[in-house]
């Protein structure tokens, strides 16, 4: 029991009650049993009084009157001795105090009193005095004659003795019945407090014991155990409490559930959740979160979510702005390290203030962003020899280009391609060639100066770039050294399989902006030079004049013959089959396009498609292709219910026509096929051109049914948090990469990694130019879904495609063994 518990306060109250009222009680019982009691001892002593008086009086009476018959004889006869001895006797009677006898004269014949008086009274009371007259003997023949007079004095102090010993008595009574009463009261007092002590407690208890049960059901409560009802028992003001307690226990563990069960959700998830109010202020974190950046919950809540953002990246962080959108950021966690996210943020919508506020989604893309920049390494630079590959050489030209052009200064490209190198492949075989070809890299970096720039354009072929060259004078003469020291470096012996192998290579020079003012030109007046010293025979250089370049004469010639080939019919699509990896099944096919120019043979299309590119002649040709294969289509489905989905190749050119949408959509209207049998592939330099513009256009197209894909995917610049805006389907890993990849590490783990994100954002994944069984081994032990190349068949006529289709429907499969 505690010092201000229930038990105490009721009995102390109910002690202080029964206190005050017992006082009560026993003060009234005294004053009304002492009044009473003053009033009853006063009246039976004045009662008292009176009988004694009258007592007396009867007393005296008789007695005067029995004595006054007494001496009636003596005295008539005037016996005086006997009147004496009579009134002797009678005044030996304690009660009288004198007697006096008169005659009838009124002469005193007798008078004596008592000398001594009663003992005990101080002041002896007055004596009753009374007298009877003396007759003479009645006699009827007589008259009555007076004799005489007695007078008697009674003594009152018998009496007032008595009054005085009842007082006494009355007194002693009265004290006794007092002390009595008191005790009564006392114990009537004692008991009623000790009554009202016991029914308090009884109270208390009985108040008090459910109260504890709700203090401890409650206390339950507030450790989170929602799980033990209230028993409501009680009908009073208790039990109305109980229920209502009990109301709050089923809601609390109707929201506990909720809530434990969002949190088990938010918990289990592996992107890290942090919320916050709409300032920014984190409120919530989820497990994933606490170990992505290090920090515990108390740690983290109340912060800024500007405080896990990266220095770096705080500039471009507006909260409103990050709550609307997807984004790739950096965090920095408890212990300082940074580390590249998803961040996608989304608003609370609620009218309720307090839940008001925004979500925040971060997943780790450490390794995805590592992947990236591995397949960005490997996009741009050759694996063979470590430098820049031709798309690499190329962006760097292009930006040395514009700085000298800034700083009015001059840049001069070197074009090498090894002589004859072909007989090193056929000799020593490719294994060696590849073993010069980096010996040969090593040598020419270690001669030349250390801000030239060296990349490998093709097989043999070789760049290499000086920046900031002076205007005015002559770089003739310090280009023509280090040529000459190129070629000394090359015509140094290489050692094949313990034989010395003696090479040559041909350098061609271009300036600009003396000889091109841009790359593209800069590279073919470069290799115009180097072709023109080739043709004299090898292990030389030469300086570009306009004149060397007959490959610029050829490309006039091609562009002016392509204008005419589509009203020749020159052109040609063929059909190379897709076919699914699971089992060699033929899925579809790519629509690839040829030239047959006579007394050319077939152009590739990387040679003519890039000058239709230039005067916009590949709209035309785009839409000749798109009518060829939806016209192919239409003929395939009249023997064949399903012939697969084919893509075409769209270029940059083709989409940014802005009827563009309508003249497909009239293509596939004309030839009445449905877009859905058809793919359209597009390479991510096409898509990053106009982000914004293409993703309304991919939607578009995307609505219309068509599959979009990206085409030789890893070998551009886009990165795939922007890819992801796109509708895209399929990703197509370009053959550059799918060659080394059951042998080359590197390239094992580009292809690896872009299967996995293509499962991940949940799109097909195309191997393209699959042209081994090793390949097919390595890419279906990946799970890679699809494939096309040489292994399952060169690009075919659309009747070569249809035969193989109709082979597959009656169940002969051409590609069985490989799937065996
Ligand atoms: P692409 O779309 O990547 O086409 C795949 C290229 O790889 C084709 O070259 C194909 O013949 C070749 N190839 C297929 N299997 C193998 C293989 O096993 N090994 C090797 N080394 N190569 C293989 P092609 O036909 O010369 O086409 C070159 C590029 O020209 C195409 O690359 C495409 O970007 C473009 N192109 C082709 N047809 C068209 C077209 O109709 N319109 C447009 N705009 N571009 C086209
Ligand atoms: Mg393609
Ligand atoms: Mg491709």
């Amino acid at each position: 029991m505690t010092a201000h518990s229930l038990k105490t306060k009721y009995t102390l109250t109910a002690l202080a009650f029964g206190i005050v009222f017992a006082l009560l009680l026993a003060a009234a019982l005294i004053y009304q049993y002492r009044g009473e009691m003053l009033r009853l001892s006063f009246a039976s002593l004045t009662t008292l009084e009176e009988r004694l008086e009258a007592n007396l009086r009867e007393n005296a009476n008789e007695t005067a009157v029995q004595f006054a018959e007494r001496v009636s004889e003596p005295l008539a006869e005037r016996d005086l001795q006997t009147v004496q001895r009579f009134a002797a006797e009678i005044l030996d009677r304690p009660d009288v105090e004198s007697v006096e006898v008169t005659d009838a004269t009124g002469t005193v014949v007798f008078a004596q009193s008592d000398s001594a008086p009663l003992a005990g009274s101080a002041v002896p009371p007055a004596p009753f005095e009374i007298s009877a007259v003396v007759h003479t003997a009645p006699d009827a023949r007589q008259p009555n004659v007076k004799l005489g007079v007695v007078t008697l004095k009674l003594s009152r102090a018998q009496d007032a003795q008595t009054l005085a010993n009842l007082t006494q008595d009355l007194k002693h009574t009265r004290q006794d019945s007092f002390s009595s009463l008191a005790f009564t009261a006392l114990l009537v007092c004692l008991l009623l407090i000790f009554a009202s002590l016991v029914v308090a407690w009884f109270m208390a208890r009985r108040v008090e014991r459910p109260i504890s049960a709700l203090i401890k059901n409650a206390d339950r409560i507030g450790q989170g155990d929602y799980t033990r009802p209230f028993g409501v028992v009680r009908k009073d003001e208790l039990g109305e409490l109980q229920e209502a307690l009990e109301r709050m226990r089923q809601k609390l563990r109707q929201t506990t559930i909720t809530k434990n069960y969002l949190n088990i959700v938010l918990n289990s998830m592996n992107d890290a959740v942090l919320v916050t109010s709409p300032d920014g202020t984190i409120k919530g974190v989820n497990e994933a979160a606490r170990k992505l950046l290090g920090y515990s919950e108390e740690e983290i809540l109340g912060k800024s979510i500007l405080h896990v953002i990266a220095e770096s990246e705080q500039a471009n962080f507006a909260i409103d702005q990050a709550a609307q959108e997807t984004r790739e950021t950096v965090v920095t966690t408890r212990s300082g390290q940074t580390i590249p996210v998803s961040f996608s943020g989304s608003q609370i919508t609620t009218e309720d203030p307090q839940f008001q506020g925004n979500i925040f989604v971060a997943r780790n893309i450490t390794d995805r962003k590592r992947a990236e920049r591995r397949i960005r390494y490997l996009a741009r630079y050759d694996a063979l020899t470590k430098v820049p590959n031709r798309m690499q050489f190329q962006h760097l030209l292009q930006q040395s280009i514009a700085r000298s052009r800034r700083q009015d200064r001059v840049t001069a490209l070197l074009y090498i391609d090894m002589d004859r190198f072909k007989e090193v492949n056929d000799t020593f075989g490719h294994d060696s060639g590849d073993r010069v070809l980096e010996v040969l890299t090593e040598r020419l970096t270690r001669t030349l100066p250390k801000e030239t720039v060296l990349g490998r354009l093709a097989g043999d072929e070789f760049a290499l770039f000086l920046e900031g060259l002076p205007t005015d004078a002559d770089n003739r003469g310090p280009i023509a050294h280090l040529a000459r020291q190129l070629l000394a470096e090359v015509g140094k012996a290489f050692y094949v399989e313990t034989q010395e192998v003696f090479l040559t290579a041909s350098v061609g020079v271009a300036l600009c902006p003396q000889d091109a003012e841009n790359v593209i030109d800069l590279i073919r007046n470069a290799d115009a030079a180097m072709y023109y010293s080739k043709q004299n025979g090898g292990n030389s250089f030469a300086f570009y004049s306009p004149e060397m370049n007959a490959a610029a004469v050829e490309r006039l010639m091609l562009k002016s013959k392509l204008r005419r080939a589509l009203e020749r019919e020159e052109l040609v699509l063929v059909y190379q089959p897709k076919v699914d990896l699971k089992d060699g099944t033929i899925v579809g096919a790519e629509a690839l396009l040829r030239w047959r120019l006579p007394g050319h043979g077939d152009i590739p299309p990387s040679q003519f498609i890039p000058l239709a590119e230039e005067n916009n002649l590949i709209l035309d040709i785009g839409e000749w292709v798109l009518n060829r294969v939806c016209s192919d289509y239409r003929q395939w489905q009249r023997q064949i219910a399903n012939p697969g989905r084919v893509s075409i190749n769209l270029s940059l050119r083709q989409l940014r026509q802005t009827t563009f949408i309508t003249r497909f959509k009239s293509v596939f209207a004309h030839h009445e096929v449905s877009p859905t049998c058809f793919e359209l592939e597009i390479t991510e330099t096409t898509l990053m051109a106009d982000i914004k513009r293409t993703v309304k256009l991919l939607d578009e197209l995307y609505a219309m049914g068509l599959h979009l894909s990206i085409d030789d995917f890893g070998t551009g610049y886009s990165s795939l948090s922007a890819l992801q805006q796109f509708p895209i389907g399929t990703l197509k890993i370009d053959q550059s990469f799918v060659r080394n990849a059951a042998v080359d590490a590197s390239d094992a783990t580009i292809v690896k990694t872009i299967i996995d994100m293509g499962r991940s954002l949940n799109m097909e994944v195309v191997a393209e130019g699959v042209e081994s069984e090793q390949q097919l081994t390595f890419l279906r032990a990946h799970r890679c879904s699809f494939g096309q190349g040489r292994l399952f068949g060169d690009a075919m006529t659309p009747q070569d495609l249809l035969g193989l289709l109709l082979e597959q429907r009656t169940g002969q499969k051409r590609l069985e063994k490989l799937f065996a």
